[in-house]
C-alpha cells in the first residue's frame, strides 16, 4: 500500500535539514481539501491527514510538513492560463506595468519561467525578444522570430545547451513556488539566466497577506511553501538579488509581486529564531475558532430553529467545515457545474446550484470574507435572511 502523505524532510527553501523546522500550528486531521466526492458515502469514510505547517529557522519560510504523495494529488495537468478569464486580466496588468517600467529599454530580453500557454507573454511589447520556459506546457504556443519555447525543466545544463547565460534583462516567475523543493537551488540556477543588474519578479500567494484577518482556513495540503517578503529575501540575498520592491496586483489581492535586482551576494539579516509573533496569530485564532463571533452566530441560529447554507465549495470552506465539525450547514451553493451534485469530503455536505436556494430556502448564508459579501449579495438579490462571513469585518 502507498501511504497517503510523507513527512517533509529538510527545509524546502533553504534545504536546512528538517532539525531546523520548528512547529508553528498543528491542525486536526482533514481529507486534502480540493477534490469533491461523488457521494456521501465516500465523503464521510474519506481518509483524514493531519496539516502541520513548521517555521524554518535559518531561512523562516513555513511549510507543510505532510506532503501528499503524488499518487493522490489532483489538478496534476495545469489548465491553459488563457481560459480563466480573471486571468487574462491579471496578466495583461503585469504587462502594462513591465512596458513601463522598461519602456526606454525598446530590446529588452524578458524570460518567464512557468510560461503556461504564453498568455503573458503575448500580452508583453511585440519588439521584446521573450523565450518562455515550461517542462509541463498545456496547450499551442505561438512562436515568432521575437518569441521562443524550450519545454524542459530548468537547470543548468538546459542554459549551457540553449546559451542563456545571462540572455535576460527580465525573469519572471508567477505562481510557481508553491510546491517547489529547494527553491533556493532553484532561484539560484534562475539568477544564471539574468545580466548583472537585471530584474528577477516573484509573483506569489503572499502568507503576509492571508495573515490580515488571520485567515487560517487558507491553510492546506495542496499547497506546500507558504512565502512570506522575508523568507524570499533569506533564499535570494545569499545568491545575489537584491530586493527593491512590492506591489499587490489590482485583479488579485492574494498574492504579491517583488522586484529583487541581480548584484553580489550578501548575508541575509532576518532572524527567525522561534516562531515569528504575527504567525502566533494565525495560530491563536485557529485554536480559539469555536468561540469566534461567525461561529457562535451560526450555533445560536441552529438553536433557534433557523437553516445556513455557505457559499463555494472552495479549498478554504472545505477546511473551515472541517476543523469545525460541529457547524451545522444543509448545502454549499456553488457555480461551477463540475461541483455541484457532489460532497464536501469529511463532512458528506451536498453542493448544489444557485438556483437551490430558491426551491429550498434558508435564513443565513455563509461566505468566507467580509470583502466578497458586496459581490454575492448583488448575485443573490432575492435572499432576505442574513449574511456571515467567517473572516474579516
Ligand atoms: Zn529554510
Amino acid at each position: 500500500m502507498i501511504d497517503l502523505y510523507q513527512k517533509t524532510r529538510h527545509c524546502r527553501g533553504c534545504s536546512h535539514p528538517s532539525s531546523g523546522l520548528k512547529e508553528m500550528i498543528h491542525m486536526n486531521p482533514m481529507p486534502p481539501a480540493g477534490p469533491l466526492n461523488s457521494s456521501q458515502e465516500i465523503a464521510l469514510k474519506i481518509a483524514k491527514i493531519p496539516l502541520t505547517l513548521l517555521q524554518c529557522q535559518n531561512c523562516g519560510l513555513v511549510q507543510v510538513q505532510e506532503i501528499l504523495n503524488p499518487h493522490f494529488q489532483i489538478d496534476q495537468t495545469p489548465l491553459p492560463t488563457s481560459q480563466f478569464k480573471g486571468l487574462v486580466s491579471h496578466y495583461t496588468e503585469f504587462a502594462n506595468l513591465l512596458s513601463e517600467r522598461y519602456e526606454l529599454n525598446k530590446n529588452v530580453h524578458l524570460i518567464e519561467i512557468g510560461s503556461n500557454d504564453g498568455l503573458f507573454l503575448s500580452s508583453l511589447p511585440d519588439s521584446w525578444n521573450k523565450l518562455g520556459i515550461d517542462f509541463e506546457s498545456p496547450g499551442s504556443l505561438p512562436t515568432n522570430e521575437k518569441t521562443q519555447w524550450i519545454r524542459d525543466p530548468l537547470t543548468k545544463a538546459l542554459i549551457d545547451k540553449f546559451h542563456i547565460d545571462g540572455w535576460a534583462h527580465v525573469v519572471c516567475l508567477t505562481n510557481a513556488l508553491r510546491n517547489t523543493e529547494e527553491a533556493r537551488l532553484f532561484f539560484n540556477t534562475a539568477s544564471l539566466l539574468l545580466i548583472e543588474g537585471g530584474e528577477f519578479w516573484i509573483e506569489e500567494p503572499s502568507l503576509d497577506l492571508l495573515l490580515v484577518d488571520e485567515q487560517w482556513d487558507l491553510l492546506n495540503h495542496s499547497q506546500a511553501n507558504f512565502w512570506t517578503l522575508a523568507s524570499l529575501q533569506s533564499c535570494l540575498d545569499p545568491i545575489g538579488l537584491e530586493y527593491v520592491e512590492s506591489f499587490i496586483p489590482s485583479y488579485n489581492t492574494n498574492v504579491q509581486r517583488h522586484v529583487f535586482r541581480k548584484g553580489v551576494p550578501v548575508l541575509c539579516e532576518n532572524s527567525f529564531e522561534g516562531i515569528s509573533p504575527h504567525l502566533l496569530r494565525i495560530k491563536a485564532a485557529y485554536e480559539k475558532r469555536f468561540d469566534s463571533l461567525p461561529v457562535q452566530k451560526t450555533l445560536e441560529a441552529r438553536r433557534m430553529g433557523k437553516k445556513i447554507a455557505a457559499i463555494s465549495a472552495s479549498r478554504r470552506t472545505q477546511v473551515y467545515l472541517n476543523q469545525i465539525q460541529i457547524l451545522p450547514i444543509e448545502y454549499i451553493i456553488d457555480e461551477i457545474p463540475q461541483r455541484q451534485n457532489h460532497w464536501i469530503p469529511g463532512r458528506g455536505i451536498p453542493v448544489v446550484p444557485p438556483d437551490f436556494l430558491k426551491k429550498y430556502p434558508v435564513d443565513f448564508l455563509m461566505v468566507s470574507h467580509a470583502s466578497e459579501l458586496e459581490g454575492y449579495k448583488e448575485h443573490f438579490p432575492d435572499f432576505k435572511g442574513e449574511w456571515i462571513a467567517r473572516f474579516g469585518s
